[in-house]
């Protein structure tokens, strides 16, 4: 007997992955240059040339047995101490050394995160829309997801639903800005709205509400948006970041969780997060991309391309008569389809070689999502495409 749920998990392709495979298919049918593929957000920049060069100057000038070898679990002391001097540079962020958990990725973030606050009969709340393996990584620590539906005129928080779905068994709260699928980036407003309504409950309620903030893309954000420093807004906020987006570095697996001073009212999170992360074995995360991205982590990808490739969908696909609310950050676009089913909808783009991802996957049903994270002549190549798409349900 072996356990179900992961047998499912391990056997079941995700619907973006099975169109990536579909498209490497199609390309070799047609041309890599008739199929214009928007389904995977793999970063498409390469990581800054100080990425490569730190990497090499390690590799050439360490003692090879120890920038190869295990370094503490928590992550290397000399490495949280220049993230933490970053964060503080940047954020104010009173953060030490031994606020931090260096582990693989945002992934190895929120999971640890989850099983280290999780207890039985928890339940944690997402906003539709939002990352597939949320349900994932929150179902396997045996608590219960909670969706608040999405507010799709601006994709910030409708208050009303989420005092709907918060509960005394509500143990945290999981935010994603900028956001994944939709490219919304919460405001100031939005997230001091929240900050006061999970006070108010938790105080209600006689225990934290823990605020996990998963924040891979917190640096892709473009001009006139800005994503506000979480934890400074909201005392029980834990940070789950990641380098994947920000250094173009996803394959390297590199991340941390912050646990500020206070998070929790005296509570050991760290400590929960530690000890769940070593009962899943990531401890010492990999030994030469934590010095590199110690020594890089101010750095960024050259975003320009990105903003290249925005400003051209969004101006194009509004012009062929799309709806889509202005992202701004990361490199996703979630417009409405144009038709309410947005399978049937990305079914139909899909006969054109338009490859999109369906929002119901996201939790958001009548929206599709793209990758813009493409080469720019794609993005070109690709708006002829979106046009004859549209006139189809002229
Ligand atoms: N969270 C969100 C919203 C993401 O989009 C991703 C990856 O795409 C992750 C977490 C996982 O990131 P990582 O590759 O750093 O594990």
């Amino acid at each position: 007997m072996l356990s179900e749920s992961s047998v499912r998990l391990g056997t079941a392709r995700s619907v973006i992955r099975e169109l990536f495979e579909y498209g490497k298919t199609r390309a070799a049918e047609v041309g890599a240059e008739n199929v214009f593929d928007f389904s995977l957000g793999n970063p498409s920049v390469e990581p800054p040339a100080e990425v490569t060069e730190t990497a090499l100057r390690l590799l050439r000038e360490s003692d090879p047995v120890a920038i190869h070898g295990y370094t503490s679990a928590q992550g290397d002391a000399a490495v949280r101490e220049k993230l933490a001097a970053s964060l503080n540079r940047r954020f104010a962020a009173n953060c030490g050394p031994d606020d931090l958990y260096v582990c693989t990725g945002a992934a190895g973030a929120l999971c640890g995160t989850l099983h280290g606050l999780a207890c039985p009969g928890d339940e944690f709340v997402v906003f539709a829309p939002f990352f597939p393996e949320y349900r994932v990584f929150i179902e396997k620590t045996g608590a219960a997801v909670r969706v608040v539906p999405p507010q799709p005129a601006d994709f910030q928080i409708d208050f009303d639903a989420l005092a709907s779905v918060l509960s005394p068994r509500t143990k945290g709260v999981l935010v994603n800005s900028p956001n994944n699928p939709s490219g919304a980036v919460y405001s100031r407003e939005t997230l001091t709205r929240l900050a006061a309504l999970l006070s108010e409950r938790a105080a209600a309620y006689g225990h934290p509400i823990y605020l996990i903030s998963d924040e891979p893309y917190r640096e892709v954000v473009y001009d006139g948006f800005a994503a506000p420093w979480i934890p400074s807004l909201y005392r029980d906020t834990v940070v789950c970041y990641s380098f994947s987006k920000s250094l173009s570095l996803p394959g390297e697996r590199l991340g941390y969780v912050f646990v500020p001073k206070g998070c929790g009212g005296g509570e050991p999170v760290l400590a929960a997060v530690a000890g769940a992360s070593r009962a899943m074995g990531y401890v010492s995360a990999p030994s030469l991309f934590q010095r590199v991205c110690a020594e890089c982590c101010d750095l960024t990808a050259d975003l320009s391309v990105y903003a290249a490739n925005r400003r051209l969908l969004l101006d194009g696909l509004r012009a062929c008569g799309f709806t889509c609310v202005e992202p701004g950050g990361t490199f996703y676009l979630f417009p409405q389809t144009l038709e309410p089913d947005d399978r049937a909808f990305c079914e139909a783009a899909k006969r054109l070689d338009l490859l999109l991802v369906p929002g119901s996957g996201f939790g958001c049903p009548g929206h599709a999502r793209l990758s813009y994270c493409v080469p720019t002549a794609r993005v070109e190549r690709a708006l002829p495409v979106f046009e004859k798409l549209a006139r189809l349900y002229r």
